[in-house]
Order: C-alpha cells, then structure tokens, then sequence
C-alpha cells in the first residue's frame, strides 16, 4: 500500500467510526437526553435516577469518543421527563452533564443542573463517627461553596469537597 493510500483508507476508518458512535446514540422522540456523563460516573447517574425502576426504553452509550472529554457517556430515556429536583441530584456526581428535553424528535429545552442548597440522603459523611454513620438515618449536607463544591455535614460540621464524596451504600 503506498503512502496515499493508506492516507485514505485511514481517513475513512475514521468516518466510519463517527458515523458508529451516532448509531449507538439512536434518537428518541420524546424523553431525556443526558449526555456528557464522564463514563466513570455512569453507573451512579443510573442509580440517583433509580433508571431501574424506569419503565420506558433506556438507551444507554457508554465510552463514546468526546471532542470535550476524551470518553463520554449518554443516557437516553425515551417518555420520561425528570423533576429538576431529581435531575438536580446530578450535580453531586457529574455536575458538568448536559441536558436535552426532546419532544416529536426535536430538542425543545437545554438545561444544566444545580447543586441544591441541601443535599439529603445521598453523600456519605466522611466523619466515621458522625451520628448519620451510627443510626439509620439520612444524611444531610449543606453547600457552603458552590463553586469549589464545598459541603458541610448538617450534623457534625464535617467538611468535604465534591470531587472526593462516597455516595451513601457505597
Ligand atoms: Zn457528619
């Protein structure tokens, strides 16, 4: 194979994988679109969306190639609409996510998610002997930095920055 060719069957190795990467990601006509979820972080979004008790069709890419971040993944949830409450969860994990709300194939709303002022029952205190640790109850931080992602444990005081959180049942 001389140099051009090889040139051009490169060139087109490389179309056909984007051509794949769009194919994993069929369109939905109405639902949720998630995309942008570092791959690492996929299975929790999963879980914060309790996605297993979803009775619609799921389509999930993962480890898709991103221009933006190297290795992405996306979620597609066909006929279903989340409260920004519950999407709002998001931030704790992946709070770079991009949002798309899809009716009649079309996106018809972008949103970002927000750190709640209160997150309850979903990160893990690091104190080993704070009381969410030793009774059954849910844990409860407030953000006392949104932008460098600082929470404070409600009940002991406890700070811990965002990048670092265990989820609870982790
Ligand atoms: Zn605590």
């Amino acid at each position: 194979m001389d140099a051009n060719n090889k040139a051009n069957s490169q060139a087109q190795t490389g179309k056909q994988k984007r051509q794949g990467d769009e194919l994993l990601v069929a369109a939905i006509k109405n639902g949720t679109v998630i995309d942008h979820i570092p791959s690492v972080k996929l299975f929790q979004v999963i879980r914060l969306l309790k996605l297993d008790d979803v009775k619609s069709a799921i389509m999930v890419g993962y480890n898709l190639k991103s221009h933006k971040m190297g290795h992405k993944s996306i979620i597609k949830i066909e006929n279903k609409y989340f409260t920004d409450e519950e999407l709002n969860l998001l931030s704790v994990v992946a709070p770079n996510v991009s949002l798309c709300i899809i009716k009649d194939f079309e996106v018809v709303e972008k949103k970002r998610v927000a750190l709640p002022a209160d997150i309850k029952g979903i990160v893990k205190c690091a104190n080993p002997k704070c009381i969410s640790n030793n009774e059954p109850m849910d844990t409860r931080f407030h953000v006392v930095d949104d932008i460098n992602g600082t929470l404070s444990c409600h009940y002991c005081g406890k700070e811990q920055d965002l990048e670092n959180v265990k989820l609870v049942g982790h």
